[in-house]
């Protein structure tokens, strides 16, 4: 990810440029291996309701590993709030990189403001950032926490994540309903009883 922080006058909207890593996408190479994965598995491709199928698997997979690019806005904090600011089930989707199967489920984003506070639908673009390539949710969880953490300097941060991988769910086990739930809090929603119990009673995730 490349960041380029603008010089600007303190109290101003601050913007930083949120560029994924530029993925090396190559969807006619992609399209032909999907062909032979495909015919791998004792599924023929040369049926006309078929011809098609690799091209949308190859379409499909980068649509999955792609996210836009997006500015993480700012704003002086002018009004010294210091209570907790949560989006709550922001629509989550990934894919593990186990089984390069789709998870899918919420997330639920919080943090305490110091200084400067967020647009908040910027809590979703970050989320969605990193959900756009092969992820296990535990580490996917970190990341979310940990760079808000990094670039909005706030008191503390939250991040629970719920979903259901279907890994798990149409394969394997399938164990049809469950879902997995991970969380990372640091700072003072870390440190902070009241505050991590707020902060999980406001997400509807008691511990
Ligand atoms: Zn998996």
């Amino acid at each position: 990810m490349t960041l380029s922080r603008p010089l600007d006058p303190a109290g101003a909207p601050r913007a930083l440029r949120v560029v994924p890593p530029p993925a090396a996408i190559d969807l006619p190479a992609a399209e032909r291996a999907a062909g032979d994965f495909l015919r791998a598995l004792g599924v023929g491709t040369e049926v006309e309701k078929l011809a098609a199928t690799p091209g949308r698997m190859a379409r499909a997979y980068a649509e999955l590993f792609s996210s836009p690019e997006f500015d993480l806005t700012t704003f002086p904090n002018d009004e010294g709030y210091d209570e907790l600011v949560l989006a709550r089930s922001i629509p989550l989707r990934s894919v593990c990189e186990h089984h390069l199967l789709p998870f899918v489920g919420v997330a639920h984003v919080g943090y305490l403001p110091r200084e400067r506070i967020l647009g908040l639908s910027k809590l979703a673009r970050v989320v969605g950032h990193f959900a756009a390539r092969p992820q296990v949710q535990e580490r996917l969880t970190k990341q979310v926490a940990g760079w808000l953490q990094d670039n909005l300097d706030p008191a503390g941060v939250g991040v629970v994540i719920e979903a259901e991988h279907t890994c798990m769910t149409v394969r394997g086990v399938r164990a049809a309903g469950s879902t997995t739930v991970t969380s990372a809090l640091l700072g003072s929603l870390r440190d902070d009883a009241r505050s991590r119990q707020e902060f999980f009673s406001l997400t509807g995730t008691s511990r």
